[in-house]
């Protein structure tokens, strides 16, 4: 059943426009309790409408399915655990797919889709380990 609080957790994360841990979708919402965001996380993850992105801490962040907000890659900061979207161009997907069926291949595995994270520093961690370095 799609209730309201559901309805308004996907509202949520629609506008959040990247993985969304619980502490993120409760800021500044003192309606929103932390039970009931949790329970209705897992009763939306359990009908496929969002799932879990493993991010480089221990953070749960949720996000909608590709079906529903297009295909796209995250950027992880090692640093900070943030979480951000990317989308690369038709040409570069379709390289990927190219390189990732190639390298299936000798398994005889058929390649009908990919996941693809890049692990690294956000522009924001990278400022301030220049501040504290000077
Ligand atoms: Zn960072
Ligand atoms: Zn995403």
């Amino acid at each position: 059943m799609y209730t309201a609080g559901r309805r308004q957790l996907v509202e949520l994360l629609l506008k959040h426009g990247r993985p969304a841990s619980v502490p993120e979708l409760l800021k500044n919402r003192a309606r929103l309790t932390q039970s009931s965001t949790y329970r209705n996380l897992a009763d939306l993850e359990a009908v496929g409408i969002i799932h879990k992105v493993a991010g480089s801490d221990d953070h749960a962040r949720y996000e909608l399915n590709e079906d529903l907000i297009g295909h796209h890659h995250h950027l992880i900061c090692d640093k900070c655990g943030s979480i951000d979207d990317f989308e690369v161009g038709s040409s570069t997907e379709r390289e990927l797919e190219r390189v990732l069926q190639s390298a299936a291949k000798s398994a005889r595995f058929v390649v009908t889709g990919h996941r693809l994270d890049a692990i690294g520093v956000c522009a924001n961690c990278q400022k301030n380990s220049a501040r504290t370095a000077r």
